[in-house]
């Protein structure tokens, strides 16, 4: 029974949708008649009974109609209100969701590098090892740190301290892998993550950074800036899962050996 009421239902709204709604009120007839309703309602009333309902829901929907609005003209401008309103939902979604891509940003990315910050280093880390941990894949960390930095400030001046940090991340950017992530761990110092990669080949990538921004000439002003960097490397264990802390002390403290030895060269942890 319900599922003869919702066909007669149905052929409602086709009568309401139709430019010849003639038709339709005749199906509404036949099938009434074989559903054996035909003695029970009156398809005409029931017709006057929806358009006389529909003009008390529609202020609802903020839909403006007169009391002279014809059944076709109803629904021409329930039509054209539901386009308007969808062309004004896509507007207001891709809005929100360029809203949501700059938050996003603004939470993840140091503002004067557009590296990652440190807060979102600390989470790329940790969702690595446990990768790495998970399908015994090779995993390495490199802590860089500029070498004499308060130099640089105190000789040339924030402004240039500043280009230099810039001019090191945007190198540092554009000389390694999509796959490898950079962040600004602090002032002067940058941290680099190395999925798939061992504790030497992680070597041999600080080495060949290191070469090429001693060459680097960071024009600032009139003058040029010349700087080297020291690197501290560490690798995630196969055998077991690392605390993230663990692995950032590992790589500091090759870090700290670099600065010790003298500066401008590569130590790993053993
Ligand atoms: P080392 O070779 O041992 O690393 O010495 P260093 O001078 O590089 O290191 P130190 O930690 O003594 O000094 C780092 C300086 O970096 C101190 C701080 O004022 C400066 N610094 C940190 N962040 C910024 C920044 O965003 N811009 C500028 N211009 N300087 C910064
Ligand atoms: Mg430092
Ligand atoms: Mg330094």
């Amino acid at each position: 029974k319900l599922a003869k009421i919702l066909h007669l239902a149905s052929l409602y709204i086709e009568f309401f949708n139709r430019h010849d709604p003639g038709l339709s009120l005749g199906m509404i007839e036949v099938w009434a008649k074989k559903y054996g309703f035909s003695n029970k309602f009156n398809p005409d009333d029931i017709g006057l009974n929806i358009n006389s309902q529909t003009k008390d829901i529609f202020p609802l929907f903020e839909l403006e109609l007169k009391e002279s609005d014809d059944y076709d003209k109803i629904v021409e401008t329930a039509r054209s209100e539901l386009i308007n309103l969808s062309k004004e939902l896509i507007v207001r979604i891709l809005d929100q969701k360029n809203e949501v891509d700059t938050l996003r940003k603004q939470v993840t990315l140091d503002a004067m590098t557009g590296l990652n910050n440190y807060q979102h280093f600390y989470e790329l880390l940790h969702k690595e090892i446990y990768r790495s941990s998970r399908y015994k894949s090779p995993l390495s960390l490199i802590f860089a740190d500029i070498d004499d930095f308060k130099t640089i400030n105190d000789t040339l001046g924030h402004l240039a301290g500043d280009k230099a940090i810039k001019a090191i991340a945007v190198y540092l950017k554009k000389s390694l892998r999509t796959s490898d992530l950079v962040a600004r761990y602090g002032g002067e110092e940058f941290a680099i993550i190395l999925p798939e990669t061992p504790l030497e080949g992680a070597v041999t990538v600080a080495e060949r950074i290191r070469k090429e921004i001693q060459s680097l000439k960071i024009a600032f002003e009139e003058k040029s800036i010349s700087l080297t960097v020291s690197f501290g490397v560490a690798s995630a264990p196969l055998e077991e899962e690392i605390a993230r802390e663990e692995l950032v002390k590992r790589a500091d403290k090759a870090l700290y050996q670099a600065k010790a030895k003298g500066k401008n060269r590569t130590c790993a942890s053993k």
